[in-house]
């Protein structure tokens, strides 16, 4: 991409989709009159964004064009590159099971330094500018060290320090907590749910997503080499592209833009391009967008997760919820769940869930097995999942059987499959997971056109 030549921060069809936006809220502030348009924008810069000094001033240099275009702007800031990860490598190499305060202590320091050095980078450049921690923000969560939940943010500060003018930058993935007044942040990935939820307590108009790619793809281009940039995606596809391997938005920053109603626009920060838009509405790029809305978006996949398997499972009320719950109690994530038709009041019970809790579920479900008097535990962490997700699902019958064809001329076993009213997932052999993904996405026509030229 040539980066010498300079796209604005707010181009034209952004301006007009901000303005999309204000006319279509209820309460919505009137349409200006003429542009630039003065308006709330919050930006979020991932990791490789903030990557170094050069990348520092880049995304400076950014900041002070849209906010020299009159708009107000918010900076959320991830860690620099791998440093949450150094960082937790760091505590692990000291202590096999460090306490959560101080994780937490240890791992907001990396936002610290990427809001600091980025301050200091637009004051360079003559733009007034002002850090905040998340919990000078007015970030309020609650006490979950490592998986905090944003309860309220009192954005006071934030407000004032906009009204004089100024820049603000705020630290990624972190808050306080109001019952224990400690620092806690909000898992990994954590940056964009920040970033969703002060555009939504600030009634931005937009939030923006930098990262260091192009936007949301119909598949992993490193998978499928012509997967398409999509110009936008509704709330419940990103929600189901997130949940299933989708890995450009942290789920829950999406259900945090759905439940507000927050537009989104994820977007390279190497290219400054437009990216793809995450709204209620799929056709507010109509330039863009194709005259018929398709009925499939996406093929995701996920190589992540594990399954396993209980076998003779008594077949009576209560058995189910006894497992689960057990399950639950352990903090194992369940994902898909599949149980047989019964067979002399016994039958199979396979579910999945992340590797990482793969250990744990074994030793649960083991446990619970010779209890309730089950028989053998399987596993299987040779697995992956594959997922078609469109919003046009819901009214054209017969993608399963399309799906369930394309994989079967590719001679590749389903192990297991659950839906939603817009997606259909099929845990296949991890080994077949990368060829099912282009099967499908050209058995879709999700290829891209071929460039012009
Ligand atoms: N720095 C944190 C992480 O690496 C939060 C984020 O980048 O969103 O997970
Ligand atoms: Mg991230």
């Amino acid at each position: 991409m040539d980066r010498t030549t300079y796209i604005p921060p707010v181009p034209l069809e952004v301006a007009s989709i901000l303005d999309f936006h204000r006319a279509s809220r209820p309460n919505g502030r009137s349409r200006p009159a003429a542009r630039p348009t003065v308006s709330l924008v919050v930006q979020k810069y991932g990791g490789t964004s903030v990557d170094g000094p050069d990348r520092m001033r880049a995304v400076a240099d950014h900041v002070v064009k849209t906010r020299a275009e009159g708009h107000d702007v918010v900076v959320v800031v991830s860690a620099m590159g791998k440093t949450t990860d150094e960082l937790l490598k760091l505590a692990r190499d000291v202590s096999p099971s460090p306490p959560g305060r101080e994780l937490d202590m240890l791992q907001t320091a990396g936002e610290r330094i990427s809001m600091a050095l980025l301050c200091m980078a637009i004051w360079h450049k003559g733009m007034a500018s002002t850090s905040f921690t998340g919990s000078q923000a007015g970030i309020v969560t609650d006490a979950a060290h490592g998986r905090a939940k944003i309860l309220e943010i009192r954005a006071d500060r934030i407000r004032d320090a906009l009204s004089q003018g100024q820049i603000v930058v705020v630290a990624g993935f972190q808050g306080v907590s109001q019952t224990s007044n400690e620092v806690t942040t909000l898992g990994r990935g954590g940056s964009d749910t920040t970033a969703v939820a002060l555009a939504a307590a600030l009634d931005a108009d937009v939030c923006e997503i930098y990262t260091d790619v192009s936007g949301i793809f119909s598949a992993d281009p490193r998978v499928v080499a012509d997967a398409r940039l999509l110009p936008s995606v509704t709330y419940e596809e990103m929600l189901e592209m997130a949940a299933t391997g989708g890995r450009v938005l942290a789920l829950r920053s999406v259900e945090f833009a759905r439940n507000h109603g927050v537009p989104v626009h994820v977007r390279s920060s190497f290219t400054w391009e437009p990216g793809t838009w995450v709204t209620d509405d799929t056709d507010i790029n109509s330039e863009e967008a194709p005259v018929e809305q398709a009925i499939i978006s996406a093929v995701t996949h996920d190589v992540s997760e594990a399954k396993v398997t209980i076998e003779s499972v008594p077949d009576r009320p209560g058995i189910a919820a006894r497992l689960f719950r057990a399950l639950a109690d352990h903090g194992v994530n369940v994902d898909m769940i599949v149980q047989n038709v019964s067979v002399n009041g016994a039958t199979d019970i396979s579910f999945t869930m992340p590797m990482a809790d793969l250990h744990a579920g074994l030793r649960v479900t083991e446990a619970l097995s010779a209890d309730i008097g089950a028989g053998k535990v399987t596993h299987d962490s040779e697995i992956g999942r594959v997922s078609l997700v469109g919003a046009g699902m819901k009214t054209h019958p017969g993608v399963a059987a399309a799906m369930f064809e394309a994989l079967a001329k590719e001679n590749v076993n389903i192990e297991m499959i659950s839906t939603s009213s817009i997606r259909i997932s099929c845990v296949v052999h991890a080994a077949d997971v990368e060829r099912a993904v282009r099967v499908l996405h050209s058995t879709f026509d999700l290829d891209a056109e071929p460039a012009a030229g």
